[in-house]
């Protein structure tokens, strides 16, 4: 996600540590990301240009950690971990959606735990006066059609999202290109999310993320309505969604013409919340 160089560079390294654990294979879980989508960050002129937003999924790997607390608990006690929210109802009515990414044998999307609280911070350093309720709607609007919950646990101010390790809460950020590149340009937004995968198969998951969301952008626009968009389709990028042609969706690429989820952005983000915990 930071050009071509540093994409192969990272390439090269997942590879490299992936090869170390399969040597060591002492884990219970490898954390083994799969190819990024194709991505078409364009350049649309006018007034809207600025909507441009693109979705990475992240190809990061993460160091061997234990198996979160809950999860080992379930497992002792013989009992199934439970929803925290209702499943969602797929919305009637025509829209396209797609998935970031989808399980190695199914079409079922890679997704994050619906049994576990989705934590986010903010990083406030150059953000926007408003950025804790833009955050705060957005993580209102994604948990609504999904059934995820999101809980907002503080600031920081870490900025490495290219970096995390898979206990970090998702990080909110606004940067400018000279920190983050994919920020050149009518670029406003990028937001991913790092997956693991258990070492003796079973469903890949997501287990945080990351939205980083462009200064400039937010200084410019004026339309309430726009920004709350942007960080809306950012949000939708985190828990799995991709773009598509249809302009009536919020995850079109250029953010479509309605700043708010339509039907098929809630149907797959209906879909992504309705998977099994685990
Ligand atoms: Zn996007």
């Amino acid at each position: 996600m930071f050009g071509a160089r540093r994409r192969r560079q990272r390439e090269m390294e997942r590879r490299l540590r992936e090869l170390d654990w399969l040597d060591q294979a002492y884990g219970i879980g490898a954390y083994a990301p799969s190819g990024a989508p194709p991505r078409r960050p364009s350049r649309i002129p006018g007034a809207i240009a600025l909507l441009v937003v693109m979705g990475v999924t992240t190809s990061a790997v993460f160091t061997m950690q234990p198996q979160v607390f809950p999860d080992r608990v379930h497992d002792w006690l013989g009992t199934n971990p439970e929803r925290l929210l209702p499943v969602r109802d797929i919305p009637i009515g025509p829209g396209d959606f797609s998935f970031i990414a989808t399980q190695p044998d199914s079409d079922e999307p890679v997704a994050y735990n619906p049994c576990e609280v989705i934590e986010v911070e903010i990083n406030p350093e150059g953000a926007p006066d408003d950025h804790e309720e833009l955050v705060t709607r957005a993580m209102a609007h994604t948990s609504d059609a999904t059934g995820l919950q999101f809980e907002l646990v503080g600031t920081t101010d870490e900025r490495g999202f290219d970096s995390m390790s898979m206990n970090d809460p998702v990080m909110v950020l606004w940067s400018e290109q000279d920190e983050v590149a994919d920020l050149a340009g009518s670029i406003a937004g990028l937001g991913g999310s790092y997956r693991i995968e258990p070492i003796g198969g079973g469903k890949q998951r997501y287990v945080t993320g990351f939205v980083v969301l462009d200064r400039e952008a937010f200084a410019d626009l004026r339309s309430d309505e726009v920004r709350q968009g942007i960080v809306d389709h950012e949000f939708g990028h985190l828990v799995g969604l991709g773009h598509v042609d249809d302009p009536r969706q919020l995850m079109h690429e250029h953010g479509g013409i309605n700043m708010a989820y339509g039907n098929g952005d809630l149907a797959g983000l209906a879909a992504l919340g309705s998977v099994a915990c685990r």
